[in-house]
């Protein structure tokens, strides 16, 4: 019987090797694995799966057609609903959305549906030149995309397969968002799985502009009024680090995770090859617990530190993907759970020198429904450490905000929008962490594919008007 197959194994770098390196650590599933893990489905007639995928990819659809042989079939089922599966399998929280919906996982293990999902994605890269890629003719209205992030990839995808002339406006000099500057390359290759999915979208005739940044450059105004663009999208992400306001956070030595991250994989800080200057000292000691202090942390390991992780809650709360944490630990990360820092500590010179943490226990649920931390007074005690990196999230950069006439914005800074991202501007959508703040690659992806449609319907009544 099919659920008696136990799970296949994925390969893996070994621990020891990999915490020395920057190649991927998930080695991914060949095409017999792929196979024999695709046969554990059990084609449920009622797709749990398919309700739990925040885009609803046909699941049980692309796996069938992948036990039966046939890649082809199953990479085109998923791209209805899913732009960039290679990114998506390598990286959505499967555990929390398909996976911990699968059947089989309630008396053993799940189907590795992320596996089977990324297996396809890198399949459909690999024989990208073979297919021939449908261009419709152009409609002759125009689109601006601002940020080429997920949200903004997505978007632009699907409007220009509906025949818009459609130009991305990034303010990086990398196409890709978080995709290139915030997840680090062993988790997600950038030239083999990232690239090649931009090359994807620039194949339907979409327009790159790089270091553009909207709100200087120029504005969405301009965009609008100036530059005869019929809509603008913005995808612009949540790139502005949180500190905790504590003292000695501006020491030499302290970083943001998107600073660290960002002269890590953006300007290969990592390989010997380039100048860019990034210091992990000799010990880090970073403060968070989602999947961005989980890339640090292990980029910090990767990089010759003692890694350790600070996180004022327990081990349950961490908000890190499960396979992130798990593979930290792997990697010699050490984690003190119910713990914060209270200030930072200074070398007569003001180079960071130890953090000041005092111990926490869990009190009552707050109203995220997680148990708050509450101090355990008098338990002040220092870890030495010569950099902190805060990872404690992010919120939307007020640029756009305070540049596009007519915009709401809510108090957390994020731009209003319905659930097709229609804003309080006509001819302005938004999506993705922009909107929501801080949130995943899906949910930005799923956001852009709204808006495009969104976008579609306004255009095209504004063209029935006219
Ligand atoms: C380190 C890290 C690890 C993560 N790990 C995961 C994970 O494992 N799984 C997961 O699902 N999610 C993860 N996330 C979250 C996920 O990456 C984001 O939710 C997602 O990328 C949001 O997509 P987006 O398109 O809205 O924004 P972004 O990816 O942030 O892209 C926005 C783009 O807009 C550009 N931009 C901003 N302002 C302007 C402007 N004024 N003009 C022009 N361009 C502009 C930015 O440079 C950027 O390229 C992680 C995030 C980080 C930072």
């Amino acid at each position: 019987m099919a659920e008696r197959i136990p799970r296949t194994p994925v390969r893996e770098q070994d621990p020891e090797v990999r915490a020395r390196n920057f190649e991927e650590v998930c080695l991914g599933y060949d095409a017999g694995e792929a196979r024999r893990e695709a046969s554990r489905c059990l084609n449920c007639k009622i797709a749990r799966c398919q309700q739990h995928c925040p885009v609803h990819v046909d699941i049980p659809g692309f796996i069938s057609r992948l036990a039966a042989g046939d890649e082809a079939g199953a990479a085109e089922v998923i791209a209805r609903d899913s732009s960039l599966p290679s990114v998506c399998g390598r990286v959505c929280p499967q555990e929390s959305q398909c996976e911990g919906a699968c059947v089989l996982g309630i008396k053993s293990e799940p189907v590795g549906i992320g596996k089977l999902e990324r297996y396809v994605g890198d399949w459909s890269i690999a024989h990208a030149d073979e297919r021939q890629v449908e261009i419709p003719a152009p409609n002759g209205r125009k689109v601006a995309i601002v940020g080429s992030g997920p949200a903004g990839l997505a978007c632009a995808s699907d409007l220009a397969r509906l025949g818009y002339e459609v130009t991305v406006f990034e303010a990086l000099h990398k196409i890709g968002g978080v995709l290139v500057y915030g997840i680090p390359e062993f988790r997600l290759p950038k030239d083999r799985i990232v690239a090649r999915e931009v090359e994807a979208v620039k194949r339907l005739g979409v327009k790159f502009m790089t270091d553009v940044v909207i709100g200087r450059t120029m504005t969405v105004d301009d965009l609008l009024d100036r530059m005869g663009f019929d809509a603008v999208f913005v995808g612009s992400g949540a790139g502005l680090p949180r500190f905790m306001g504590i003292e000695g956070e501006n020491l030499n030595g302290v970083f943001s995770a998107n600073e660290f991250l960002t002269r890590a994989n953006l300007m290969h800080a990592y390989d010997e090859a380039y100048d860019t200057p990034v210091y992990a000292g000799s010990r880090a000691v970073i403060v968070g617990g989602g999947n961005v202090a989980m890339d640090a942390v292990r980029t910090a390991r990767r990089l010759g530190a003692e890694a350790v992780i600070v996180y004022r809650r327990s081990e349950a709360e961490l908000p890190a993907r499960v396979e992130e944490v798990h593979h930290a630990r792997e990697e010699g990360i050490v984690f003190r759970m119910l713990t914060n820092p209270v200030r930072i500590l200074a070398d007569e010179q003001g180079w960071v020198k130890g953090i000041e943490c005092v111990e926490m226990e869990l009190g009552e649920p707050d109203e995220s429904g997680r148990r708050s931390p509450v101090v355990k007074e008098g338990s002040n005690f220092t870890i030495d450490c010569d950099v902190v990196i805060m990872a404690l999230g992010t919120s939307p950069n007020p640029l756009i905000r305070d540049t596009t006439s007519g915009l709401d914005t809510n108090r957390r800074g994020c731009i209003v929008a319905d659930d097709n991202g229609a804003t309080s501007r006509p001819g302005v959508f938004a999506g993705g962490d922009a909107v929501t703040g801080a949130a995943t690659v899906i949910l930005a992806m799923g956001a852009g594919r709204k808006a495009a449609r969104a976008i579609h319907d306004y255009i095209s009544a504004g063209s029935q008007d006219n």
